[in-house]
């Protein structure tokens, strides 16, 4: 009755129509003025027999014994509210017709629908990895590009230009060693014998240019100083002896050179012979590295500002009623558990060199999500707008799970996947939002929407969202072999230094620590084995490991000695 007096008049809303059953009679309130009684009488009368019939105590077995199609005819309504018209146009037998296709319409579930309208198996199709790093390779937005100062936040960053030298380096002719400058000749005699030492040249600016070396003398140099001019060579000091000093004992006036093996331009870095002038220093896509020798290199010749990737912005949140954060102190209460995926995974974007924003936790609301996600999206106050969104919980098929709805109902994404064949992580949803307001030139946002058991999260958080990180970042193209792909986990062998039992349906992603042996061989064992050791629940599974193993599906364990392919987290250990 609501809803078709909705279509007449907003003021519907208004009214409060209200049914029941009393002493097997069924009651309908309707409203008082005459248009509206009739309307809402309308609405309802196709269906008032049968609903007397249920009223009165008929069997229900037998009342519904075929099926609501048979229902609907005997009744003269049709499915979806859409009644038979003949009331309104008379003549014309006017079949509903839908004006979208299933495609078109949101996949996930109406979150205000009860149990028993909920989807009670996922309707996303169950996609491979393979297939889910395509689509996130496909669907995350392109770099972007933005001219950045040399400084030491660079690090991380990947260059969007090639880089030259904007100077020689070394400006001027400078000695290797500590020792003193001379003019050596291709023949002997050269340099040995007893020389007045004419003044020092320290590796600092000098205002002056230094006075050219004369036959017969010597100059002491430091490492890095400047050569005086007709010094040709550098003899190092430990090739000589003070021979006599000044008077006040500080200096040395003279001194011998014992050897005459000394060649013209030995311990000479020549102008620009380290780094020419207008050579290409760095290339496109190259990785401005923690070991520090880009960013040195920028520095050393003269590059004040590159252009750089930019680099994403991530904003993380956990939802879950349930969740309490892991600070609070105090005991928890029953069904309480502390939000341990948030920290976990700030951490890890803070250690791959990528700005975080803390969302929060946020409850099983559709209303309270969607406005943190606004939020994120826009930007507020206390943070930027963000361009990844990296949430946890939410995915599954239980009636708080929200996180589908409320990306394809309420902000209008679109979810590129919502299940993947894989163990853990098997409800990672992926989606793109469109960011509709501000200037903020990323138009799309991605989000990942990963499970909410914690070993879940970090593996599907290593495997799927590093990759699209990389792109954003400017991380090449993943056009490398198979094995080596430039996006996301290094690749590598190791052997299994004990039996490992496989999922007989999925690829299993089993949280592993990958040690260096003497030998030269990585070896692979497990951080958990018996009953619980891998649940996806148990954070504990990733603590310590630094790989994840792929294990193919399969019925037999996988031997001691079998050779795995290894998805590296952290750094490889030595072990025995
Ligand atoms: P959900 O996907 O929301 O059904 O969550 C699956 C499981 O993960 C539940 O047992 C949750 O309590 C747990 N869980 C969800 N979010 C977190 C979190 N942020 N930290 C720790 N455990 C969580
Ligand atoms: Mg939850």
């Amino acid at each position: 009755m609501l809803a078709e007096s909705l279509k007449v008049t907003p003021f519907a809303m208004m009214s409060r129509p209200v049914a029941g059953v009393r002493n097997k009679s069924l009651i309908l309130t309707l409203p008082g003025s005459v248009k509206g009684a009739k309307e809402n009488l309308e609405a309802v009368i196709d269906v008032l027999p049968h609903a007397c019939m249920q009223a009165a105590g008929a069997d229900s077995r037998s009342l519904h014994a075929g099926g609501v199609k048979k229902l609907e005819a005997e009744a003269g309504v049709a499915a979806g509210g859409g009644r038979h018209d003949h009331h309104h146009h008379g003549g014309g037998h006017v079949v509903p017709k839908p004006h979208t296709s299933p495609e078109d319409r949101p996949m996930s579930n109406d979150p205000s629908a009860g149990p028993t309208r909920r989807h009670r198996t996922s309707p996303y199709p169950m996609i491979s990895v393979e297939e889910a790093l395509a689509i996130i390779e496909r669907e995350t937005p392109s770099p972007r590009v933005e001219e950045v100062p040399v400084e030491e936040d660079l690090v991380g960053h990947v260059l969007a230009k090639d880089v030259y030298a904007n100077e020689d380096v070394p400006a001027y002719r400078a000695s290797i060693v500590d020792g003193y400058a001379v003019i050596a000749k291709e023949t002997r005699p050269n340099t040995k014998g007893v020389f007045p030492v004419a003044y020092v040249s320290h590796a600092e600016r000098s205002s002056i240019s230094l006075p050219p070396l004369r036959p017969g003398k010597i100059v002491r140099v430091t490492t890095g100083a400047p050569l005086p001019p007709n010094a040709n060579a550098v003899v190092m000091v430990e090739d000589t002896i003070v021979k006599s000093t000044t008077i006040d004992g500080k200096e040395e006036a003279t001194v011998e050179i014992l050897t005459d093996d000394i060649k013209p331009g030995e311990n000479v870095r020549e102008p620009g012979s380290d780094v020419a002038e207008g050579s290409k220093i760095l290339s496109k896509g190259d990785v401005l590295s923690a070991v520090g020798g880009e960013i040195g290199l920028l520095a050393s010749t003269g590059n004040t500002d590159v252009k750089v990737y930019t680099k994403p912005i991530v904003g993380v949140l956990s939802t879950g009623d349930e969740l309490v954060r892991h600070d609070a102190e105090r005991a928890l209460h029953e069904g309480e558990i502390r939000d341990s995926n948030r920290p976990a995974l700030i951490s890890c974007l803070m250690a791959w060199g990528i700005e975080t924003v803390d969302l929060g936790i946020v409850s099983d609301s559709s209303k309270d999500l969607e406005t943190v996600l606004r939020d994120a999206l826009r930007g507020t106050m206390d943070h930027p707008p963000v361009d990844v969104i990296i949430t946890t919980g939410g995915v599954s098929m239980g009636e708080r799970d929200l996180l589908k709805p409320t990306i394809e109902r309420l902000l209008g994404g679109t979810i590129h996947f919502g299940r993947v064949a894989m163990k853990p992580g098997k409800p990672t949803t992926f989606a793109t939002i469109p960011r509709k307001t501000s200037n903020n030139p990323r138009k799309q946002v991605a989000i990942f929407a990963l499970p909410g058991n914690p070993a879940s999260a970090l593996v599907t958080m290593h495997l799927f969202v590093l990759p699209a990180l990389h792109k954003l970042m400017g991380f090449s193209h993943p056009d490398g072999t198979e094995d080596r792909p430039s996006r996301g986990l290094p690749r590598v062998r190791a052997v299994l230094a004990h039996p490992i039992p496989r999922d007989p349906k999925r690829t299993e992603y089993h949280r592993a620590v990958v040690t260096a042996s003497r030998d030269g061989r990585l070896r692979a064992s497990s951080t958990g084995l018996e009953g619980v050791g891998q649940r996806s629940s148990r954070v504990a599974s990733m603590a310590k490991a630094n790989a994840l193993l792929v294990l193919p599906p399969g019925v037999e364990s996988l031997p001691e000695g079998e050779l795995v392919e290894a998805l590296m987290m952290g750094q490889i250990v030595p072990g025995n």
